[in-house]
């Protein structure tokens, strides 16, 4: 799942252009799970724009926004969407791009993009995994360093670790004193007398073009 927050919508209508026609995208599943981009909050935002004085011409919750299977059965349900000049879209920056992508046209981010995480029930797990593509985690009894360190340390943890508290303020506690836990659990305390190497780089590749055939 992929975490993310509403804007300040505020700050983002002055950004926008009176001359264009918006239309309202959701997203089905992470931003609906999060309550930050369902069909009640792009509602919102559509009768927001209304209220402003924007042309909104509609709005439509897209059942996985960075998953289309194409863009004509999107348009087959919403025939309004080919009246819009721009998309104001309520999904992770993930589905922003697919959906500029796919359109062509310009595509605003309603919401920030904070990490990839999880959900359960109604607990919020936040930055369990930062997408490094050389995924080591089982080393770290299933506590991401590279994604919950603010230093990404492999072998913590640095000197600013203070009774359990990450040195760059109070509200963080230190990802190394959590895996200290988890270990002292388990009885295995090797990941403290073991060395991790750096992550290999460049198993992180940028594909020249992006666009590949699955
Ligand atoms: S090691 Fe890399 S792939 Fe694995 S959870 Fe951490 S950031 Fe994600
Ligand atoms: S205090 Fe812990 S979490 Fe914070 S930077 Fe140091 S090792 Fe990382």
């Amino acid at each position: 799942m992929i975490i993310s927050r509403q804007k300040d919508l505020q700050v983002l209508f002055e950004g926008l252009s009176p001359d264009d026609s918006f239309f309202v995208i959701g997203c089905g599943k992470c931003a609906k799970k999060l309550r930050v981009g369902g069909q009640k909050e792009v509602e919102e935002v559509f009768w927001r724009l209304v209220d402003r004085g924007f042309r909104a011409v509609g709005w439509y919750v897209i059942s996985t926004a960075c998953s289309i299977n194409s863009w004509e059965e999107i348009a087959s349900e919403k025939p309004e969407i080919d009246d819009a000049t721009a998309f104001l879209v309520m999904a992770c920056g993930n589905g922003v791009s697919v959906i500029n992508r796919v359109s062509g046209m310009k595509a605003y981010p309603l919401l920030d993009t904070t990490s990839i995480g999880g959900v359960c029930d109604d607990y919020m797990l936040h930055e369990q995994c930062a997408a490094c593509a050389d995924c080591n985690i089982h080393l770290y009894h299933g506590i991401c360093p590279y994604a919950q360190c603010p230093k990404g340390l492999q072998n913590g943890p640095c000197g600013g670790s203070i009774d359990g508290v990450c040195e760059i303020g109070s509200e963080r506690s230190c990802v190394w004193a959590q895996i200290y836990e988890e270990a002292e659990k388990s009885e295995n305390l090797e990941v403290f007398t073991e060395f991790h190497p750096p992550k290999d780089h460049s198993k992180k590749v940028r594909r020249e073009g992006l666009i590949e055939k699955i």
